[in-house]
């Protein structure tokens, strides 16, 4: 199953476009999308059997699938290469902030670049679709509402200030954190632990490695997560970066106003985001 939040419409989508939830359930669920995932199990059993009339979406109207989650968390250093290119020991515990939920975008949206260090950062993400506290990794997966294609969109210089890092702040800016296209559920993937993953700026690939690669996979991440805190239905969760990030380049490289950025993961989709700067 494929779900989009369009224009803040709960959206049910397939090959020819979408089926608007609340009209096709004679209101049985709401047209809210964050809504959806308190009652996961049941909108999944209906979806199943829904009908009606799929309409064609058009990409401008899509917002991000879980637009006001209450808590986003956010995993760093969680690829082996992207560690070493950062010069970084890898973690024994997920590294993890959080990624304030006002910074939540859609995925065509334009983005203001607040400075000239606003670095990209592809990252595959999970929502949540079940309450999940001290779950095993082998239970994980059923916690798990679908995945999305995100983006950590990361202001080094605020990131970094000494003298302690500011993940969060830094990486909380409007904008900053995109999701989408879709969020879909892992029945629909051949392979969900060792999906393609890529960024491009103006076409070029700066990005490009396979989801297979993490040093904490989802359900690890679940297992870790949810031994301290609950995650809640809707929750979402961004699992790190694989190696190609800007900073750590010679010299480094940053988003530039006029730039668009592509984001992809094999059976997800393709986010696509353009920069302006602070000017305009
Ligand atoms: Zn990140």
């Amino acid at each position: 199953m494929r779900i989009a939040n369009d224009a803040g419409r709960l959206t049910l989508m397939n090959g020819h476009g979408g089926l608007d939830v609340e009209k096709a359930s004679s209101g049985i669920f709401g047209a809210d999308p964050q809504d959806i995932y308190e009652r996961w199990d049941e909108f999944r059993a209906w979806a199943a059997t829904a009908t009606g009339e799929y309409v064609p979406v058009a990409t401008d109207t899509l917002q991000a699938p879980a637009p006001r989650p209450r808590q986003v968390f956010a995993i760093g250093l969680n690829y082996r290469a992207h560690a070493a290119e950062s010069s970084l020991d890898e973690p024994t515990f997920p590294a993890t902030f959080t990624k304030f939920p006002t910074s939540i975008t859609g995925p065509y949206t334009t983005i203001t670049l607040p400075s000239g260090t606003v670095d990209w950062e592809v990252e595959m993400v999970a929502v949540i679709g079940r309450r999940a506290y001290r779950v095993a990794e082998d239970q994980a997966w059923g916690h798990v509402a679908g995945l999305a294609v995100g983006q950590d969109l990361s202001e080094r210089t605020v990131q970094l200030r000494p003298p302690v890092p500011q993940f969060s702040l830094g990486k909380s800016f409007p904008g900053f954190s995109p999701i989408g296209p879709n969020l879909v559920t892992v029945d629909e993937l051949d392979s969900k632990d060792d999906l393609a993953i890529e960024a491009r700026i103006d076409g070029e690939i700066v990005q490009s490695s396979r989801t297979s690669q993490m040093i904490f996979p989802i359900p690890v991440l679940i297992e870790k997560l949810s031994s301290i805190c609950p995650l809640l239905p809707g929750d979402v969760i961004f699992t790190g970066t694989p190696a190609g990030v800007g900073a750590v380049r010679e010299p480094p490289r940053f988003l530039q106003p006029g730039e668009v950025l592509e984001s992809s993961i094999a059976g997800l989709g393709t986010m696509r985001h353009t920069f302006v700067g602070a000017g305009g």
